[in-house]
């Protein structure tokens, strides 16, 4: 897709540090390293988020996470891994063809911080219920 950045990636437009290449799917660092090794997952076929990536893509895709993840975790001794994936501004996500961080963790103290909160407000029995609605 022409204005998009990370397919100007995959056809060498602009450069990036390529760690994983094959025919469907490119892995490289990300621009912003949040810890060391921090890398983007993407399918050469242009695909705008999860809701919209074709399921054998997505497959391809998560096996390149895992394998990528396996590697840096060695190579790096990393004690732990978080994978992410944002979809749509409201999640966070700023480059609008799918991709998957794979965030290697060397301790809590480092730059990434998840913090998953309770909404005590939010009953998962109506939330059940809506869903089967
Ligand atoms: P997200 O917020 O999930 O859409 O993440 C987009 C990611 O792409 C950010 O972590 C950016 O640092 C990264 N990024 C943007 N431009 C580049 C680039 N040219 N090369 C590598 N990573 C990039
Ligand atoms: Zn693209």
């Amino acid at each position: 897709m022409e204005d998009c950045i990370f397919c100007k990636i995959i056809n060498n437009e602009i450069p990036s540090y390529k760690i994983y290449e094959d025919d469907d799917v490119l892995a490289f660092l990300d621009i912003s390293q949040v810890t060391k090794g921090h890398t983007l997952v993407i399918p050469k076929k242009h695909a705008k988020n999860l809701y919209e990536i074709a399921s054998e893509d997505l497959i391809k895709v998560h096996q390149v996470v895992q394998e990528l993840t396996c590697e840096l975790t060695e190579k790096f001794n990393a004690q732990g891994v978080n994978i992410i994936n944002n979809n749509h501004e409201a999640a966070g996500q700023t480059v609008f063809h799918y991709h998957v961080h794979i965030i290697p963790r060397y301790d809590e103290n480092d730059q990434l911080t998840l913090k998953f909160g309770s909404d005590s407000k939010i009953d998962p029995q109506l939330v059940f219920n809506e869903f089967n609605k």
